[in-house]
């Protein structure tokens, strides 16, 4: 992104009755790190969103596959909405709110596939969250994290075609989950309770990217991708500092 545009988007900011922020992460606000709990904001970022709360006219989420008690965890210092578990969970105005029931039978059948590659790949491990299976391997030798995680997708790949289920081949991440849960989705029913005049989506995965298709093609909305890689998203930022010095200009 060049200056032109940052300072394109912190106008229309300033300038908006209705804003709408939405922000990943992992990887978009704290760095992927060997162990999750250390992935804790910044006092800068904190200082950051804060500001951002507290202007007038503003909505800001954090938008997160993480479980909500994960999260939950990381901000519990600061009065920010999240919708965690790539939208099956909310919380808004302090209270965590399910969005709709499903079925988490298929789990049954999926731990001990999963159970099985995490036996053939040291360091790896499985995370259960409300309605998904996440299997890590951020902590595993890389080729063999990576080739192990190829092996799991071929092998739920086979699975889900009668069920009600997707795969997201995330960063150093393998998540099962319910077909319609998503970002994507998330973001949809966000829009369309509210008229905003402003957008701004930040995230830096693959999961991402449904929240930036969504809004392709809505005018007033600025999807930023961080890193590289192919995207839906409008603009791109070369990484969480970058993140950092656009949210710190759009604070004052
Ligand atoms: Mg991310």
């Amino acid at each position: 992104m060049d200056s032109k545009t940052e300072a394109e988007i912190n106008k229309k900011f300033k300038n908006a009755l209705n804003k709408l922020v939405l922000l990943d992460y992992d990887g978009t606000l704290v760095n992927l790190t060997a162990t999750p709990e250390k992935a804790k904001l910044t006092r800068e970022i904190t200082e950051i969103i804060r500001k951002l709360i507290s202007l007038p006219g503003m909505e800001i989420f954090i938008i997160t596959g993480r479980s909500h008690d994960d999260i939950d965890k990381f901000l519990d210092h600061i009065p920010i909405n999240i919708i965690a578990e790539h939208g099956a969970i909310i919380k808004e105005n302090g209270q965590w709110k399910t969005r709709e029931q499903k079925s988490d039978l298929w789990k049954q059948s999926v731990i001990p596939i999963m159970n099985q590659i995490t036996d053939a790949c040291p360091g790896s491990f499985i995370e259960e969250k409300i309605y998904s299976l996440a299997w890590h391997y951020r902590n595993a030798e890389s080729d063999a994290g990576y080739k192990s995680s190829r092996e799991l997708i071929r092998i739920l790949s086979e699975i889900i075609g009668n069920h009600d289920l997707k795969i997201l081949d995330g960063n150093k991440v393998v998540e099962i989950l319910s077909d319609s849960i998503g970002k994507g989705r998330a973001v949809k029913r966000l829009y369309e309770q509210n008229i905003y005049d402003f957008i701004l989506s930040i995230g830096d995965d693959t999961t991402d990217e449904e929240m930036f298709e969504y809004f392709q093609n809505h005018s007033n909305a600025y999807t930023i991708k961080v890193g590289e890689g192919e995207t839906f998203a409008k603009f791109k930022l070369n990484d969480i500092s970058e993140v950092v010095s656009l949210l710190k200009k759009m604070s004052v």
